[in-house]
């Protein structure tokens, strides 16, 4: 027997139903903001990720999945979103017309990391990106439809977290002060915090390892280092957030994984599986679109985990709702089977969920599935019902029972359903 490969996994039938809840409600809620969907590969050439991401990082160094195609570029499945929605913005001049641009975009990314639960090697994303304004009103913006969403979906044990991670600005004097100290503590570091402190410091303050976290607990932080137009841009985000009614906390060790972002950084945190883990996170990358070969360009966006939003959702609300059928039709015999498939299709296009039966079963076995599969109505057609043109219709759950005629029951069934209304969304 074939399986998936280690890490990669198939979303079932039964889950399903959430995850197109969750789809439905942030394209709505992303389309009132203003933002409009955009599609993108999956594979990208494997520069565009080491330069946006940057070489020094987890994903660029050990996760990606890259290999040679049969003419030798470098091609890689893209480990996350943001820098394709860039490359996309920059290849298509999207910033010719009007600079403003706001788009979101769902689908796989995939990375190699370990498997554990919530974390997989293909795993899900919904993406949103603003660019072409650099105000920090969209920063709050952001993070109040991220937590409208989560809200929407009926979340409510989540945390979003923020921090400043500076600019090119105020980050050199950050990163002498933090390299300073990393020398102070460099023999109580790992091995891979003290090959990456010279090129690259900030990932230190990311390291997982519990003597890194330990060391690194006085670690001079980016807050204390912002400049003037960072520090303002902060207290506005914060006070706006405040303005908003949306909640936060100010996290110093949020520093994010990724070498694009500046400014505002910040993530939606959860208790709900197990320790501490994001389900969205996001920031300013305000130098990435020009750093691309673009113009220069303002831009922020975030990442929410689609896996990982669906898993703490089953736990809190259970399983989403498998939709039952409206209608089973029931045909007897020979010949109202073909009658039974034209009319189930025909409801079918209208939009009714109806189902019928296809191998000549009992009245008695055909009651019994139409219970199983939850049907609202069963539609009872056998040789006598269609010569005396009256059709059974019976609701499930009252057990009422009328009759329809079986010269045309299509405009009667779908009257009746609707003046009940037993059709379902
Ligand atoms: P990142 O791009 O690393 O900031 O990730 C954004 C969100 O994607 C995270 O907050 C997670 O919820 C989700 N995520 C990242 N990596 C994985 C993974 N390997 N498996 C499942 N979800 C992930």
């Amino acid at each position: 027997m074939i399986q998936t490969i280690r890490g990669f996994r198939d979303i079932l039938p039964g889950d399903t139903a959430l995850w197109q809840t969750i789809e439905k409600t942030a394209s709505q809620l992303f389309e009132d903001f203003g933002f409009q969907e955009i599609r993108l590969p999956v594979i990208e050439k494997t520069e565009l990720f080491a330069r946006s991401i940057g070489e020094v990082t987890d994903i660029v160094e050990k996760e990606m999945y890259t290999f040679p195609d049969r003419k030798g570029t470098n091609i890689t499945l893209r480990p996350e979103a943001t820098a394709s929605v860039v490359r996309s913005y920059i290849q298509h001049k999207m910033y010719a017309a009007d600079p403003i641009k706001k788009l979101y975009t769902i689908g796989p990314m995939f990375r190699r990391e370990r498997p554990q639960k919530g974390r997989y090697r293909q795993f899900y994303q919904i993406n949103a990106e603003v660019f072409g304004i650099s105000s920090p009103f969209i920063d709050a913006q952001l993070i109040l439809m991220l937590n409208e969403l989560f809200k929407r979906l009926g979340l409510t044990d989540l945390t979003a977290h923020i921090n400043s991670l500076g600019c090119p600005e105020c980050r050199p004097t950050f990163h002498q002060a933090l390299l300073d100290f990393l020398t102070k503590k460099k023999d109580r570091l790992c091995s891979n915090c003290t090959r990456r402190m010279d090129k690259n410091p900030l990932r230190t303050l990311d390291c997982k390892v519990p003597e890194c976290r330990e060391a690194l607990k006085e670690a001079p932080t980016t807050l204390d280092h912002l400049c003037g137009g960072c520090s303002d841009h902060f207290d506005t985000v914060k006070t706006t957030l405040e303005k908003q009614g949306v909640d936060f906390i100010v996290d110093k060790t949020l520093v994010r994984g990724l070498d694009y972002y500046s400014r505002t950084a910040f993530e939606i945190q959860t208790t709900a599986l197990g320790a501490q883990s994001a389900v969205a996170g996001g920031g300013r990358y305000d130098a990435l679109v020009k750093e691309l070969d673009g113009p220069e360009m303002p831009a922020i966006g975030f990442a929410i985990g689609f896996d990982r939003l669906a898993e703490v959702m089953e736990q809190l609300k259970g399983p989403g709702k498998v939709k039952a059928p409206d209608l089973f039709i029931i045909p007897l015999g020979e010949r109202a089977m073909e009658k039974a498939y034209l009319w189930s299709s025909k409801l079918n296009l209208k939009g009714v969920r109806s189902e019928t039966d296809y191998a000549g079963k009992s009245l008695k076995a055909l009651m019994k599935r139409a219970d199983k599969l939850g049907a609202g109505h069963v539609l009872i057609a056998g040789d006598k019902e269609l010569d005396e043109n009256a059709l059974v219709l019976r609701d499930m759950k009252t057990r009422d029972q009328t009759t329809v005629p079986s010269d045309d029951p299509i405009d009667n069934i779908i009257k009746i359903l609707t003046d009940k209304g037993t059709i379902r969304d």
